[in-house]
């Protein structure tokens, strides 16, 4: 992937330097809020009693960007946090993912004594990679991935590259009220240092030993800066009902009715490729906006930009697979490579009789008694982009492919987006479902290289009902990061905000 112009980047990474024992150094993971700012605040106050050196020549503070923080965040630390960085001295790294993929390693966005801005963006944002997949934040597995893509990352790769084997104390913002996440941080970092053999780093939990919970953080910081701090997240953050409380966030949507208007339509796009996907969980931000009346100028602004974007219809087919159940494993053993909904063998006798296999479609039509349990498995998305063009052309397009089709239209549960249904799930699987739906455009075609096969034999159909707009993007191979992704200084660093 080709970075843009403004972050020309040298070919290769510096040496990694290579020392082992302790480095001396303290890091401090700067999320530009308040609990991270009054750590610093009070490193600056008092160094040596946070065990650094009086001149702070032993302090990093880094701050990972994730191309989706609020302004006003940026315009506080700006006036009112750097100049007191600059007056210590204090060193200050700015970094960012170099793209999508890992091997497009982390830029450094300024690494200074004397910072004079906070970056609103890098080469990549996580809300582009957002739009491109049609999709918002969202938690996999206990985790919050944005956040691992947009910032754990490139810590982890910055300190690699600056520390080699040395490691370093790792300064995290957790307060008092938040001892349970430091835990949880502790013992997540101790299988890390054995699993490397060594000790990468040592957590450090400044806001815990003073006792100070998040109120006398923002205290302090208001004492200290003289206004009070506003919450650190993306705009488009589906934590946001609990980053900020819902009055503090939609306050801030309608002071930025642009930024609002791109997050609502972040989210329209997700809920138009699935009905379940808003901002939180199946309630959406715009529904949560609508039921206040004071936000009305901000609905309003979301509807304008609705009817200005250029529109795609989205072919959106899914393949949701069974997954294997206790009775498949009893009678399939390790190796039942097509689960069923029926996945039960031996049949009853009546199920043998009353439906043989060769007439079995994709599920059993039996009685009950004759299926195992039914549990829902992978599914697969594909999205095809099948016209484009304005609001209005692009819902002309699906009325008439309905109506050419007989496909039957349905609006959205949760959303209200109307889409045109020609398949539609059933109870067992596998099972698939297929519509066209009109939307911003910006989403990226996409499906597995074995989707039409499996989507063919499941359905008996070939292929989307419309003509896709263009090729599907011809599969990569993941490019190697020899075990490291890249970290590399920008040679321009000033990007327009
Ligand atoms: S602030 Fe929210 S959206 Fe942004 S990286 Fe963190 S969890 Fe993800
Ligand atoms: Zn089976
Ligand atoms: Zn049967």
């Amino acid at each position: 992937m080709s970075l843009p112009a403004l972050f020309d980047v040298p070919a290769s990474s510096p040496a990694v330097p290579v020392a082992s024992g302790p480095s001396g150094v303290t890091v401090l993971s700067y999320g530009l809020g308040a609990d991270s700012t009054a750590i610093l605040l009070r490193f600056l106050a008092h160094p040596e009693r946070y065990g650094l050196r009086p001149d702070l020549s032993d302090l990093v503070v880094v701050h990972a960007v994730t191309g989706d923080e609020w302004p006003d965040s940026l315009d506080y630390v700006e006036r009112l946090v750097l100049p007191r960085l600059r007056a210590a001295r204090v060193r200050l790294v700015q970094i960012a993912r170099g793209g999508q993929e890992d091997a497009d390693g982390v830029v450094i966005l300024d690494d200074s004594r004397a910072p004079r801005r906070v970056f609103a963006h890098g080469p990549w944002r996580l809300s582009d990679e957002l739009r491109s997949a049609g999709t918002v934040p969202q938690m996999a597995n206990g985790n919050r991935t944005c956040s691992i893509r947009a910032k754990g990352f490139c810590l982890d790769a910055w300190a690699a590259a600056e520390f080699g084997t040395a490691w370093f104390r790792r300064t995290i913002g957790y307060h008092a009220g938040e001892i349970g996440r430091a835990e949880k941080d502790s013992r997540i970092q101790d299988g890390l240092n054995a699993a490397a053999g060594r000790t990468l780093c040592e957590p450090y939990y400044p806001l815990i030993h003073e006792g100070m919970d998040r109120a006398a953080v923002e205290a302090y910081v208001l004492e200290e800066l003289g206004e009070p701090i506003r919450k650190s997240y993306c705009a488009m953050c589906c934590f946001s009902g609990v980053c900020a409380s819902r009055d503090a966030h939609e306050d801030r949507l309608r002071r930025h009715p642009r930024i609002a208007a791109d997050v609502l339509r972040l989210e329209y796009v997700s809920q138009a490729l699935n009905e379940k996907v808003a901002l939180y969980g199946t309630t959406s931000l715009r529904s949560r906006l609508t039921e206040d009346g004071r936000n009305a100028a901000v609905v309003e602004e979301f509807a304008r930009s609705l009817a200005r974007a250029p529109h795609a219809v989205y072919e959106v087919r899914r393949i949701y697979f069974a997954a294997r159940t206790a009775d498949c494993r009893t009678w399939h053993g390790q190796d039942c490579r097509a689960p069923r909904w029926w996945c039960r063998q031996p049949r009853t006798e009546h199920c043998a009789r009353a439906h043989p296999v060769a007439e079995l479609g994709p599920w059993c039509a039996g009685a009950e008694a004759c299926r195992g349990e039914a549990r829902k498995g992978q599914a697969w998305r594909s999205v095809r982009t099948v016209h484009e063009g304005d609001r209005a052309g692009t819902e002309a397009y699906v009325w008439a492919m309905a109506a050419e089709h007989g496909m039957r239209f349905e609006a959205g549960e949760h959303s209200g987006i109307e889409r045109a249904h020609y398949l539609t799930e059933g109870d067992g699987y596998p099972t698939a479902s297929a519509y066209l739906v009109a939307a911003p455009a910006g989403v990226h075609d996409k499906q597995r290289p074995r989707f039409e096969e499996r989507f063919t034999a499941l359905t008996g159909r070939d292929g989307t009902v419309g003509m896709p707009v263009r090729e599907l993007p011809e599969p990569r191979p993941r490019r190697a990061t020899a075990g490291r992704p890249l970290v590399r200084p920008a040679e321009s660093l000033i990007p327009p905000r």
